[in-house]
């Protein structure tokens, strides 16, 4: 009997125990403090910004408003810790290139509705203009109701707002081709003309390089190639994913040498440039895509693509 009461009463100490330590752990993770941060300071339209949250707050995604409108929403993907450096959930925005300068705000959602909004300033940009004059030909394949056009629009569609989970790539992007010369470039409001005069308006939603049919191709940065095939309008066409929700996509390809679904490393070669689908001539047309917005190429090749320094930096010292 003795034996047994003493069993119980280390059982009953040890439960006692274990309550005291998730008790402790549980105040201990209300009051570590949640930390929210937000890089650059004052992006353009057109660029990316950065919302990091420390702290384990249970976050799922951010958005971008301005006047009470949503412009563009990310989701949260966790960023592990490693070099003595703390973990925090990461979600890269993009400002579309259409946003007016101004104040803006970052909305943040948890599970439990929005957990902050955090305020900033949205810098003011120009872009240029251009005016394109399309054969007959072209005209058609802008102009012309196509069944199978709709078809590639939506899987396309569907591929970019889609939000893996690998992080593959967190640096600055490299050009995918060697040449600087720039035939068009990001955020450019055009004006095609078409064959029989009638004229319509789009924006420029990548760079184009005007380089001659058959020039390597190169990645910008480690990614899963998520699309490598023919579209009508966008000719051979590749799409790499590099961190959920950014994506790489390439256009008007002669040749492509890769294939959907695997990984591709930093500047390995995925084809050759060419003129497939509507161009008016042999040119690279290199464009990046955050949860579907198209964004500033430049802004990646200037900066990292997920600045995780810049980010610690700001959960550290708020
Ligand atoms: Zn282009």
């Amino acid at each position: 009997m003795k034996k047994q009461k003493s069993v119980f009463s280390f059982a009953f100490s040890l439960l006692l125990f274990t309550f005291y330590l998730f008790l402790g752990l549980t105040l201990n993770a209300q009051t570590a403090a949640i930390r929210y941060a937000v890089a650059p300071d004052n992006p353009r339209p057109g660029e990316p910004v950065t919302v990091g949250v420390s702290g384990g707050a249970d976050v799922k995604s951010a958005a971008l408003m301005v006047g009470g409108k949503r412009l563009t929403k990310a989701a949260f993907f966790p960023i592990p810790a490693e070099g003595g450096r703390q973990a925090f959930m990461a979600a890269v925005l993009a400002v579309p290139s259409t946003a007016q300068p101004g104040g803006a705000i970052i909305v943040v959602e948890g599970a439990a509705g929005v957990t902050v909004e955090i305020a900033l300033t949205i810098a003011a940009r120009e872009f240029a203009a251009e005016v394109i004059e399309l054969n007959a030909a072209l005209t058609g394949i802008r102009t012309d109701p196509d069944p199978q056009k709709t078809a590639e629009a939506e899987h396309l569609w569907s591929i970019l707002n889609r939000t893996g989970v690998d992080a593959f790539h967190f640096d600055k992007f490299t050009p995918p081709v060697a040449s600087t010369r720039r035939t068009s470039f990001f955020g450019d409001r055009r004006v095609y003309k078409y064959s029989n005069g009638n004229t319509d308006t789009s924006i420029h939603a990548g760079i184009d390089y005007g380089v001659p049919t058959g020039t390597a191709v190169i990645t910008c940065g480690r990614g899963k190639v998520v699309l490598a095939r023919n579209r009508i309008v966008t000719g051979n066409s590749v799409i790499i994913e590099h961190l959920p929700g950014v994506y790489s996509l390439y256009y008007h390809l002669d040749k492509i040498e890769v294939t959907e679904n695997f990984f591709v490393e930093n500047g390995v070669r995925i084809g050759v440039s060419g003129a497939t689908g509507l161009a008016t001539g042999p040119h690279l047309h290199w464009e990046i895509r955050v949860s579907g917005e198209n964004t500033d190429p430049d802004a990646f090749i200037a900066r990292p693509l997920l600045d995780k320094d810049a980010i610690l930096v700001r959960l550290q010292g708020n």
